[in-house]
């Protein structure tokens, strides 16, 4: 099966000594790609590193809007140009969106996510945003921005932001815990297969409470998303692949 991870964080903190076990399994299980993504300067250079490292490991630079609330406007500028200056070596702008759950400063998040936007529009790239109790407000900006080839990743907000989601020519990456939660099953169900993506956010959200998540689990997804369609998990990845070929790998 052709499979991928279009979203997780293999950061040395959370990798460190079992990241060659880790991409290994993930190999083996039959992921073709992993997108890590970074969210901040330390990380956007490790995932740098990693896709030297591994071919199957391709990187997303981004700037979390927790990290971008803490900034200056002048080191969010700094920040995002670093991106730009990747642009060629990146298959997506990521980790980026908005954060609303702690108390932080919106504008300096708004101002980092319009930023990083224009950058995707620019270079074509695809964007991969989170969006924590900030649904509506991520929706209204990346259309104001006439944002282009969007995943909104691991998705919580209402089904009408999800059709508002789809109506736009979007993408909804599907988190491993489609295994047990009626949310993103629901959400299968609303989406055309077309429009889907299946991702990790590794070490996060597993398919088995307390585990640490990693790559190769997004089979899991296949076998769920397969499941709530009623197709075969092979049909299922080939058409998935297909979405991730043209978000990552099309560029
Ligand atoms: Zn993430």
């Amino acid at each position: 099966m052709l499979l991928f991870d279009a979203h997780c964080h293999l950061d040395k903190q959370f990798f460190q000594q079992d990241i060659d076990s880790v991409i290994q399994r993930a190999v083996t299980a039959g992921v073709r790609l992993i997108v890590s993504d970074g969210l901040s300067q330390k990380t956007n250079e490790e995932v740098l590193a990693l896709s030297g490292q591994f071919d199957v490991v391709r990187p997303a630079l981004g700037l979390y809007p927790v990290e971008a609330a803490k900034m200056t406007r002048k080191e969010i500028d700094d920040a995002i140009s670093f991106i730009g200056s990747h642009a060629k070596d990146i298959v997506s702008i990521g980790e980026v969106g908005l954060d609303y759950k702690e108390e932080t400063d919106k504008g300096l998040q708004q101002y980092a996510f319009r930023k990083v936007i224009q950058l995707a529009v620019k270079t074509g790239r695809s964007l991969t945003v989170h969006s924590r109790k900030a649904e509506q407000d991520c929706i209204d900006i990346l259309k104001e921005e006439k944002a282009k080839k969007v995943i909104m990743h691991c998705f919580s907000g209402k089904k009408r932001q999800v059709q508002e989601i789809l109506d736009n020519g979007w993408f909804l990456s599907i988190p491993t815990n489609v295994v047990f939660s009626t949310h993103f099953q629901e959400m299968v169900k609303m989406a055309p297969l077309s429009r889907l993506l299946t991702e990790t956010d590794s070490p996060f959200l597993g398919p088995l409470k307390g585990e640490k998540n990693e790559p190769a689990n997004v089979v899991h997804s296949i076998k769920k998303i397969a499941e709530i369609k009623d197709l075969e998990p092979e049909e299922v990845a080939n058409i998935l692949w297909k979405n991730a070929q043209e978000l990552f790998l099309s560029v």
